[in-house]
């Protein structure tokens, strides 16, 4: 830390990515990216948009914005951009929550949350799941707090049932209810179409997963009209070219292109099941997923020895290093041949050290 650092972030412990290796040598199966490449139309509009790259880009992202509010089946007003969810979520919190109106999210949950609390100085409460990694939605009725969900839970998988998200977003009317959708296309309900019904729901979602498009770093938010325009002032006030020309076009093509993106969801969704199958047969316990990756755990081989001899054949998976799920890893669902390649792998891994 240098002496200049300032003392309101000299506490500051910043998020940890998942291990992003550049030589591409590994199977990754460590962050949730899709195994399946953007749509041809994606790579044709980048191409074109970058032979514009002298201009800015529309702060607005009308195209973009105006597509997404057709698809999800809102008026543009109610959507922002922004490049990732994480920057939305970000966004979100800085707008929302302050001292005097503090956050609550579950314990074991998307580790962002905490960073993008303590940056903004925002006291937040975290709310133990169940035993079994559930979410009680009791836990959250009427608490008096701005609430974070993501729906599915990561690293759990596990799908909160909207009537349940519902009842959450209706019991705290005067606090904001955020439900991160990150890995909602994969098998599970949206809140989207509750966003009329209450004025205190704001959504998330992202390309990043679902649409193949990690790299290119979009996120968006869905909300009230009022909502989204506050989200709009600390987006103005922070970058307001926050999504490039490049990301915008390809935003915009992928959806054209929706029907591709939603096939291969349904197939991340088989692989799924069937990869969770067989390391049930290898003796392993998996959690019910709703979301491209699983979370797992074996008797028979610990959380960490098992990611460390993934990784020494060439397979990254990813490990959490805090205690409640330390038994556990959690792997992100890749091809058919991919996730065959991991279970084979696993198989000899456990006779090695058991033979
Ligand atoms: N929410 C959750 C639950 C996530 O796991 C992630 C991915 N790390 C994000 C949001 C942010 O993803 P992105 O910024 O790529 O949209």
């Amino acid at each position: 830390m240098s002496r200049f650092f300032s003392e309101k972030y000299k506490n500051l412990v910043p998020y940890v990515p998942g291990e992003q290796p550049q030589e591409i040598k590994y199977l990754k199966l460590n962050t949730n990216e899709s195994p399946f490449p953007p749509s041809k139309g994606v790579a044709e509009a980048v191409a074109a948009e970058a032979e514009r790259l002298q201009l800015y880009s529309d702060p607005d992202s009308k195209e973009l914005t105006a597509k997404i509010a057709e698809v999800y089946g809102v008026k543009p007003s109610q959507v922002v951009v922004t490049n990732g969810s994480d920057e939305v979520l970000n966004f979100a919190f800085m707008a929302f929550a302050d001292e005097k109106r503090p956050l609550a999210f579950p314990n074991i949950t998307y580790g962002f949350y905490t960073v993008f609390a303590d940056i903004n100085h925002i006291p937040y409460t975290e709310i133990p799941l169940r035993c079994d990694f559930t979410i009680n939605p009791e836990d959250y009725t009427g608490i008096n707090k701005n609430i974070v969900i993501p729906n599915p839970n990561a690293p759990s998988g596990y799908e909160l049932p909207l009537t349940d998200i519902e009842k959450i977003v209706a019991s705290n009317p005067d606090n904001l209810v955020i439900i991160d959708e990150a890995y909602v296309d994969f098998g599970a309900e949206s809140a989207v179409p509750l966003i009329n019904k209450y004025d205190n729901l704001f959504v998330t979602q992202t390309f990043s997963k679902s649409r193949s498009m990690a790299g290119a770093r979009l996120g968006f938010g869905i909300a009230s009209e009022e909502l989204i325009s506050d989200i709009n002032t600390i987006r103005y006030s922070t970058n307001p070219y926050n999504i490039n020309r490049m990301t915008a076009a390809a935003g915009y093509a992928a959806l054209c292109d929706n029907d591709y993106y939603m096939k291969n969801c349904r197939i991340i969704e088989e692989n799924r099941e069937q990869a969770a199958s067989e390391l049930k047969k290898l003796g392993f316990t998996v959690l019910p997923s709703k979301a491209n990756f699983i979370f797992a755990k074996s008797e028979r081989i610990s959380g960490e020895k098992l990611y460390t001899e993934l990784k020494k054949r060439g397979i990254l998976i990813r490990h959490f290093d805090k205690e409640i799920i330390r038994d556990y890893n959690r792997i992100t669902i890749g091809t058919q041949a991919q996730m065959e390649k991991l279970v084979q792998t696993v198989k000899e891994i456990l006779e090695e050290q058991e033979g």
